[in-house]
């Protein structure tokens, strides 16, 4: 069987250390896929230090910038919980949807 090959995870200071790398354009209006979340992510401002980095690795651009803080856009969020991994100071909490 073969070995499962050892990740090695990169650290990113802020999003301007960050490679380029495709993004999506903005959500589809017409499919707002927050309604597919069962989980959702709560950010800690309090322990927030406005990186961008969960800005940048939304893939539904779902996280906005208002103000230098990070604000998640509900209606798009899907729950993917990939902004909650990313956060270097691990601010972004997934919490069980409250429906
Ligand atoms: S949980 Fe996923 S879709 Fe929602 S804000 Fe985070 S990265 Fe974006
Ligand atoms: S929530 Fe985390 S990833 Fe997003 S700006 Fe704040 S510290 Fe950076």
């Amino acid at each position: 069987m073969p070995k499962k090959r050892d990740a090695k995870k990169i650290v990113y200071e802020s999003e301007k250390d960050m490679p380029t790398m495709p993004m999506s354009q903005g959500s589809m209006l017409w499919n707002k896929t927050g309604s597919w979340r069962n989980i959702r992510p709560e950010i800690k401002l309090e322990e927030c230090i406005q990186c961008g980095i969960c800005w940048k690795f939304c893939p539904d651009m779902s996280i906005l910038i208002e103000n230098e803080w990070p604000v998640v856009d509900y209606d798009f969020c899907k729950g993917c919980g990939i902004c909650a991994e990313e956060c270097p100071t691990k601010c972004i909490v997934m919490v069980e949807e409250r429906k």
